[in-house]
């Protein structure tokens, strides 16, 4: 065992500027431990987010630091995560064109249409469920399509509003309601 394992696991955090820090090997991440000089900061990841924690310990000596440079740290992440969300939003923005485009003279509305089918699968994913949510959102906003109605397939029961009768297949009338409950949820401005 290393005479240096743990020692200064109880002692209060030190903050650091994590761009200061000396970089183990190649890693934009993992610094040398400032303290014990042996030891390796790792940068830690919140396991629901899997956004970069401000805190981290050093896994030798278990001294515990604060990067008080966090976000400049999340900023490129930041960057590549609005990317890929811009990226998404045009996917499904296509795949509704395609729908309509599609369905546009049937009677029924089309569920079983593939666009409609990869639209959900892409809010399965818990990552993509609210941009998915926001995208169909601000489309119903600027231009009102059957298409909502994947709405109810994409959110809880609970969290659903109420169809009030009067509003069956009127279009106007369910676009609203959709709206007003996106604005309420915080999904649109
Ligand atoms: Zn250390």
């Amino acid at each position: 065992m290393n005479k240096i394992e743990a020692i200064n696991i109880d002692k209060e955090p030190i903050t650091v500027k994590h761009s200061r820090l000396e970089r183990t090997d190649d890693s934009d991440f993992r610094s040398v431990c400032p303290i014990c000089k042996e030891g390796t900061l790792l940068v830690q990841r919140d396991l629901d987010s899997f956004k970069i924690r401000a805190d981290d310990f050093c896994i030798l000596c278990g001294q515990r630091f604060i990067y008080s440079d966090i976000d400049e740290m999340r900023k490129p992440e930041r960057i590549e995560d609005e990317k890929n969300a811009k990226e998404m939003e045009q996917l499904i923005n296509s795949l509704i064109t395609y729908w309509i485009a599609d369905t546009i003279n049937l009677s029924s509305i089309e569920t079983k249409h593939p666009a409609f089918t990869i639209v959900k699968k892409i809010a399965a994913n818990d990552w993509e469920k609210e941009l998915t949510i926001t995208t169909i959102l601000e489309r119903i906003e600027k231009e009102p399509t059957w298409f909502c109605v994947i709405l109810r397939d994409i959110i809880s029961k609970e969290e659903q509003p109420v169809l009030p009768d009067e509003y069956r297949g009127r279009m106007d009338k369910i676009t609203e309601m959709w709206l007003n409950w996106g604005k309420e949820k915080g999904y649109i401005k």
